[in-house]
């Protein structure tokens, strides 16, 4: 497996495997990997012949006061796990690798990044957006693998490949959970065994959508009031949002129907946590 620090050896290598007719795919992370990460991966590998794992934990997407310093990082576990799920390059530039001080450019989205996360977080999707089409630049991927537990990331994204007749396909994934039902998170680890008990509420929460639905329950408030009020009978939580919108649109929707996500943002403590279920 290669470890790459620089975008021309990792666009190098990605160049010589395509002159082999060999595809591409790119699974873009933050690193600290957990088994949601490595199921991207699995799912890549199925998806292309060679796979690029990037671990970069990109301050763009960061705003001011957010836990950019403190995001636990760990490359040498990082590329352990890599080599292990068979992954062939793992790209891990520095800040500086990635962008120039002089930078001047960067995408934008107008609408999709708006809402849910984009209320608390303006700047955050275009700065994901800005280092994802970076990646898919330098990579030249074929196909690039993202986690649904990010659904809103997931949609801009693809929006993104849309609306710039970007040459790539875009694979979604499950989520993957802990065993009480805890979306796998890297922020998971900052929180207390106290908090770490509460988190299970975004679970509990979606799980009444869930079944509401199944019930027959068509109205979007009456599903969002009840998962509110169990969200607040937890003492550490605090509710960012509950949005039951379209999965591609991220428009809210007026009645709730198959392929509806469920979405909510929850800060258990200080730590911001969110999760998601799309309505079968
Ligand atoms: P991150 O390192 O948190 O930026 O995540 C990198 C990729 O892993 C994104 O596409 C996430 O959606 C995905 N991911 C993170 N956690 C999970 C999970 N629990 N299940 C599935 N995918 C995940």
């Amino acid at each position: 497996m290669n470890i790459v620090r620089t975008k021309e050896e990792i666009s190098e290598i990605c160049r010589k495997w395509h002159s082999e007719n060999l595809t591409v795919a790119i699974v873009p992370t933050m690193g600290y990997l957990h088994e949601g990460h490595l199921s991207l991966i699995r799912l890549a590998r199925q998806n292309a012949d060679r796979v690029v794992v990037s671990v970069f934990v990109n301050p763009t997407q960061f705003g001011p006061g957010e836990d950019f310093e403190t995001y636990p990082r760990d490359e040498a576990r990082d590329t352990d796990l890599c080599r292990k799920e068979g992954a062939d390059a793992v790209f891990m530039p520095a800040p500086a690798e990635m962008y120039r001080s002089d930078k001047s450019v960067s995408l934008m989205e107008n609408r999709l990044s708006k809402v849910m996360c984009g209320m608390s977080r303006p700047t955050h999707f275009n700065g994901v957006l800005t280092v994802v089409c970076k990646l898919f630049n330098i990579t030249g991927a074929d196909c690039a693998v993202f986690g649904m537990k990010d659904a809103q990331q997931l949609a801009i994204i693809k929006r993104m490949v849309r609306d710039l007749d970007m040459p790539i396909k875009i694979i979604p994934a499950p989520i993957v959970r802990e065993s009480d039902g805890l979306a796998k998170s890297s922020r998971n680890t900052y929180l207390s065994a106290e908090e770490r008990k509460d988190a299970v509420c975004l679970r509990r929460a979606l799980d009444i959508a869930e079944s509401e639905w199944k019930s027959g329950e068509k109205n979007p408030d009456e599903i969002i009031h009840k998962m509110a009020d169990l969200i607040k009978s937890v003492r550490s939580a605090d509710i960012d949002y509950i949005s039951a919108v379209d999965s591609d649109t991220l428009e809210a929707v007026k009645e709730l129907r198959p392929g509806t996500l469920v979405a909510l943002a929850v800060k258990i403590g200080t730590t911001r946590l969110i999760d998601n279920t799309v309505l079968s």
